[in-house]
């Protein structure tokens, strides 16, 4: 072991690895309570992906909806697989979230009558995606940024969580490193908490940040911890043909239609009365159908065609600003007079480190809870998603249940939750990792592996897949598991080594790909975004249950079964 003298060790009672809404809603709730709290991101807080959000957030305030339609909409949307208890808290707490926010400065768009406007979404019975015009998420990032400033957030930006310290069953903080200078330090905490986001950059099309390559995953894996329901990927509908970037759903919620090659609008077929608003999966399904019959669009014929040229020019300009940049930018097409090109793209992540309704981390299929680690938003699963999100209830998530979390961490420090100290030697695992990718001297590439990782996990374990396709990506994560063993990289210095981290951040991915992977083969049945060619259908007999998957030190995986916390609606099947 290379224990570094140089291990700067400090000392929290919170700490927290994150920094978008989820993490600094935490952060704020334990400032404001004179908790003292470290929050640490790899990147500046508003650049987190929460800041690209567009649509909206989700709260029942329509005059003639429900916080139990909003239930409903979302257990319906979750295939029957969210944790009904966990929905209901999140459903009934969403007006006052809005209200929360808009207390501490968050500037809703608003309708006629000076109300809080409302859009509808996909899988929504009722219009009910509050937003800021198509920047939502930027404009909640920016306030609570703001507000958890004020209230005295210590920041440690541009620094890499690397690993966790976990031992007898407790979690005491992180080791990281900062990017500046590859400085290792200890971050020593009574409570900790992992709000490190989506992992869509394992898929070769997708709409997510670069930051967001899923490192707590694997963190969490590494120590023989559990993850939940991984092999629910959402692929979003409307990525730009090519690139994968978002046009958000506000732009079918705000009336754009969908056409194929023959100019049809293939909805009809596909989702009758919802049409372009049905639930994501069932759209992106719909689109990827088109697209392998030969009714696609654009230059490779792998896109179709969302239009909006039918609306007011005026819609388009105040509500969709940003989406029509975004199409001009990527793909110079503007939607005031012409349809663009979109796919299906690798959006966001159901599944995640497990934890109860309280963000409390567990370490199995029993509910067993591990002391200390608490986990929020999009890298957890308290399993409100189930097997497909709603549009515009992740924004909420992410807000609410990082506020949650916040809380509870609260609640558990006054209740006198103890210090165990750390020692220099906690970062051990940490130095040797960063030491054995610096020096090693192998042939294989970062970029190489992380191409060809991509592209199969969108080949084989994208919106279709089969124990076939499956298989095969096991094989080729298995390949790629030994290949990283033998890897290369150039920059062997200590000051911003950008190389030394997407080696790290690659390693991971390899990692946690490999439960998605494992968990689309065992679940040999077809529910929300996991659609099995081999099994089309649901089988709640056999899988009305959530995966908890854990992988051993050579990458062996073993799997239990936990129970869906049901509730007031019984599953039924899903039409829309
Ligand atoms: C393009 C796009 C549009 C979207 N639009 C909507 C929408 O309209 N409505 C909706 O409900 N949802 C939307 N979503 C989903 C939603 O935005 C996210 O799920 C949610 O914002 C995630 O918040 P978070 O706090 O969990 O993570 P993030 O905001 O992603 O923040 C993650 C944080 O973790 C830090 N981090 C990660 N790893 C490390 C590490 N190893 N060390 C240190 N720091 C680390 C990062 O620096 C960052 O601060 C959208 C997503 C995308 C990609």
């Amino acid at each position: 072991m290379n224990t570094n003298p140089d291990v700067k060790i400090y000392e929290y009672d919170a700490v927290i690895v994150g920094a978008g809404l989820a993490g600094l809603a935490a952060a704020k709730e334990l400032t404001e309570a004179g908790m003292k709290t470290a929050v640490i991101t790899k990147l500046h807080p508003l650049r987190s992906h929460s800041g690209a959000a567009q649509g909206g957030i989700n709260a029942a305030l329509g005059k003639d909806d429900s916080t139990e339609l909003h239930e409903f909409d979302t257990v319906k949307g979750s295939d029957y697989l969210a944790d009904q208890d966990c929905v209901e808290l999140m459903c009934s707490k969403a007006p006052e979230t809005i209200r929360w926010a808009e207390r501490m400065g968050a500037v809703f768009s608003r309708d006629e009558e000076g109300n809080i406007a409302i859009r509808p979404f996909g899988g929504q019975s009722k219009p009910r995606a509050c937003y800021a015009k198509d920047r939502t998420g930027l404009t909640l990032l920016q306030t609570i940024y703001e507000q958890a400033d004020r209230a005295g957030i210590e920041v440690f930006d541009e620094w890499y969580a690397s690993d966790l310290i976990y031992k007898d069953g407790k979690v005491s903080g992180v080791a990281a490193y900062d990017i500046r200078d590859s400085k290792p330090a200890i971050f020593n905490a009574k409570v900790t908490m992992f709000a490190t986001g989506g992992h869509g950059r394992a898929y070769r099309f997708n709409s997510n940040a670069h930051a967001n390559t899923g490192d707590s995953l694997s963190i969490v894996a590494r120590h023989g911890l559990p993850l939940e329901d991984m092999e629910f990927v959402q692929f979003h509908p409307s990525g730009l043909g090519g690139s994968g970037v978002l046009i958000s759903e506000a732009a079918r919620g705000e009336g754009g239609r969908l056409f194929n090659s023959l100019g049809e609008r293939f909805m009809t077929k596909y989702a009758p009365n919802a049409m372009e608003l049905a639930s994501r999966d069932v759209v992106s399904r719909a689109i990827m159908e088109e697209v392998r019959q030969g009714r696609g669009v654009g230059k490779d014929g792998q896109s179709v065609n969302i239009d909006l040229t039918h609306l007011d020019p005026e819609i388009i300009l105040t509500k969709l600003p940003e989406l029509r940049e975004l199409a001009i930018a990527f793909q110079g097409q503007d939607m005031l007079k012409e349809a663009i090109h979109i796919s299906a793209t690798a959006h966001y992540s159901m599944g995640g480190i497990p934890t109860n309704i309280d963000c409390q981390v567990q370490k199995n299929a029993e509910g067993d809870l591990v002391e200390g680690f608490y986990a929020a938003g999009e890298c957890s699963c308290v399993s409100v998603h189930g097997a497909n999100r709603l549009g515009a209830n992740s924004v909420l998530e992410a807000l609410l249940f990082g506020r949650h979390a916040g809380e509870n961490m609260v609640k558990a420090l006054n209740d006198g939750v103890e210090l165990r100290k750390a020692s220099v030697t906690d970062a051990d695992t940490m130095i040797a990792e960063m030491n054995t990718l610096k020096t090693s001297n192998g042939k294989e590439r970062v970029p190489a592996l992380r191409t060809t990782l991509q592209e199969g996990m969108t080949e084989n374990a994208g919106v279709f897949r089969t124990k076939e396709s499956l298989d095969k990506q096991l094989k080729s994560i298995n390949s790629l598991l030994k290949k990283f063993k033998n890897i290369r990289i150039d920059d062997k210095s200590n000051t911003f080594n950008t190389d030394l981290q997407e080696a790290i951040e690659l390693g991971h991915m390899i990692e946690f790909s490999k439960f998605i992977v494992d968990g689309a083969l065992n679940r040999e049945e077809s529910r929300g975004g996991h659609f099995r060619e081999d099994f089309p259908t649901r089988d709640d007999k056999n899988f009305l249950k959530h995966t908890y998957a854990t992988m051993d030190k050579d990458f062996n995986m073993s799997q239990e079964w936990g129970e869906v916390v049901l509730g007031k609606f019984e599953p039924k099947e899903r039409t829309y």
